[in-house]
């Protein structure tokens, strides 16, 4: 094999996360990194499609919270794409909680948030302001949480003690936080309408998970300008600048080990129609493609892990269809600014995710509706994204067929459901059926054929309390110089996989201090003022 294949890490996955520790890796340690990527385009779910010239979507970003200027988050994502990706603020009500009776507009600014729910429900305001309270200690507890990950598992007792304070409201459930808390069933269903970002209703959800989520968007939303392509596209040439290459059209089929340590990975791809298996060797392998495939299809068989019944068994997340909308105009002329709407058909989350299996018979209860074009500045033609959550059940009788030739009655199914959101989304905001110009549907198999994700599942495992519970999820591998990182290993989101990324570099290199630096210089820059003066009040 020639030198040329070798390198010094290879990452598995060119999502946020994968790419995060391929900039590390190459800007601050000089490391030749490999990137190898299944899918024709680079960034996972942060790359972006276009049709007609003129319509482009993102498929995995609609908002991320904590990119002011002023935000530690903003140092890392700045230090990744070398400042390279701007970040457009989203106007000050964000998010919009359609419900039939009412509308909660969300405004930037956990003080206003709070302050305009002791508004509307001024008899449960103590409990508002315990949940304000308890959000915040929360996502420090899941900080803490994801810090003791790190440890070796010689030093893994530790890290119950350092978890202790806080691991109950930490480990309940959503829905038991709320039961637990408030009356008003409205008041509960407005303070989980965000659950679609984790993708697990209240019964389901780890309070930490949710309190983590909260809290990111407090400050309000933001969006790439250019739309999240830039992710990658400002990152591909900090990995070459160090001989390090990005290849896409790679499948890892398999890890390649040598007494116990990981030496490298064997990819497929296609060249006249052919299969060609390259092999790649490195010093170190990070993956960024989940624990589930990870253990059970890229380590080999060979190899025992007495946690993969585990990681079989455990279940699935989150399946989603997405309508792509192209619009004839401005989504202006019906009042939006570029807000988000979550539009649901009633006050029960729990009760509505237990129907998604009707979904694909046109039977809609809930929806969420973004505009990227309202979001960037830099785009050509307007656009809207219609999301709701269905189960994989429904879809397993196509899975065998090939993408792009799944059949008439496939193809039926897919105009049902998007007539259906549409039509859902036209009753509350009548006009925008007449915008539709261009309509474009993906399901879990759409999902599943390009990222290779489980069944086509979003979010990587559920963020349940049993996940936050897994010893057998961490950075950390049995396999010596095998990492893993991603969504799995530190947090959902873009943020999430983005620090997944991080802490897998900090702990795959030898010499930790330039992750460390940064850290410190991510956690010493000033906070958004009223966060701070909030966390200050908290903490009296
Ligand atoms: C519909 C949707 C909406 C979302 N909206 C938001 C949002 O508004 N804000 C937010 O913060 N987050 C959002 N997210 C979540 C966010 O996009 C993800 O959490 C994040 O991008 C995950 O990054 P990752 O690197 O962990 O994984 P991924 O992006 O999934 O990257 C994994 C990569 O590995 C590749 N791969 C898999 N198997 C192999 C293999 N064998 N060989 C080679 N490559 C392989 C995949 O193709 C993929 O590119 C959304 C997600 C979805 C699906």
């Amino acid at each position: 094999m020639s030198d040329n294949n070798h390198f010094d890490v290879i990452v598995i996955g060119s999502g946020i996360s994968g790419l995060t520790c391929a900039s590390l890796f190459a800007r601050f340690f000089g490391k030749r990194v490999l990137v190898l990527e299944r899918h024709f385009t680079a960034g996972g779910f942060t790359h972006s499609f276009r049709r007609d010239n003129r319509y482009e979507w993102d498929v995995g970003v609609h908002y991320v919270g904590e990119m002011d200027p002023a935000s530690h988050y903003r140092v890392l994502f700045d230090a990744i794409t070398d400042g390279v990706v701007k970040w457009q603020s989203m106007p000050e009500v964000y998010d919009r909680f359609v419900y039939p009776d009412f509308t909660f507009n969300v405004r930037s600014g956990m003080r206003r948030f709070r302050e305009d729910l002791i508004r509307k429900f001024p008899e449960e305001r103590e409990a508002i302001e315990r949940y304000f309270r308890d959000l915040i200690a929360t996502a420090r507890w899941y900080g803490r949480l994801m810090l003791a990950r790190l440890l070796p598992s010689q030093l893994q007792s530790l890290s119950r003690l350092f978890t202790a304070v806080g691991r109950s409201l930490g480990m309940m459930t959503t829905k038991d936080y709320l039961e637990r808390n408030f009356v008003s069933p409205q008041l509960k269903a407005v303070l989980v309408s965000q659950w679609g970002n984790a993708g697990l209703p209240p019964a389901k959800s780890a309070f930490a998970v949710h309190a983590v989520i909260a809290c990111h968007y407090f400050d309000g939303g933001y969006y790439p300008v250019g739309g999240a392509k830039t992710i990658a596209e400002s990152i591909v040439p900090i990995i070459e600048s160090s001989a390090g290459r990005l290849l896409t059209r790679r499948r890892v089929s398999r890890i390649l080990l040598e007494k116990g340590r990981a030496v490298g990975v064997e990819a497929v791809t296609r060249a006249r129609g052919q299969e060609i298996v390259e092999r790649y060797t490195a010093d170190k392998v990070v993956s960024s493609v989940g624990a589930y495939i990870t253990y059970d299809q890229l380590v080999p068989k060979e190899f025992s892990l007495s946690f993969r019944p585990a990681v079989r068994e455990f279940p699935q997340g989150t399946f989603h269809i997405c309508v792509y909308l192209g619009l004839r105009e401005s989504p202006e002329k019906l009042g939006f600014l570029g807000e988000n709407c979550w539009i649901y058909g009633d006050y029960d989350h729990d009760a509505m995710f237990s129907q998604r299996g009707s979904v694909i018979d046109g039977k809609i209860n809930g929806c969420f509706l973004s505009f990227p074009s309202l979001k960037n500045p830099a785009t050509a033609g307007h656009t809207a994204e219609l999301i709701t959550f269905v189960d994989a059940e429904s879809f397993k009788k196509w899975g065998t067929q090939p993408w792009g030739h799944r059949g008439d009655d496939y193809d039926a199914m897919k105009q049902r459901v998007a007539d259906a959101l549409v039509e859902f989304v036209d009753e509350r905001f009548p006009g925008f059926a007449q915008l539709v110009d261009f309509c474009e549907v993906s399901t879990p198999l759409s999902t599943a054929n390009f990222t290779g994700h489980r069944e086509g599942c979003i979010y990587g495992l559920p963020g349940t309390p049993e996940k936050l519970a897994a010893p057998w999820l961490g950075t950390r591998t049995p396999i010596k110089n095998l990492f893993l990182t991603g969504s799995d290993t530190a947090g959902h989101g873009i943020v999430g996989a983005l620090m997944g990324g991080v802490l897998t570099t900090l702990v795959a290199s030898r010499n930790p201090l330039p992750v460390l630096r940064l850290l410190l210089k991510a956690h010493l820059r000033v906070r958004h003022p009223e966060k701070r003066d909030v966390v200050a009040e908290m903490n009296v």
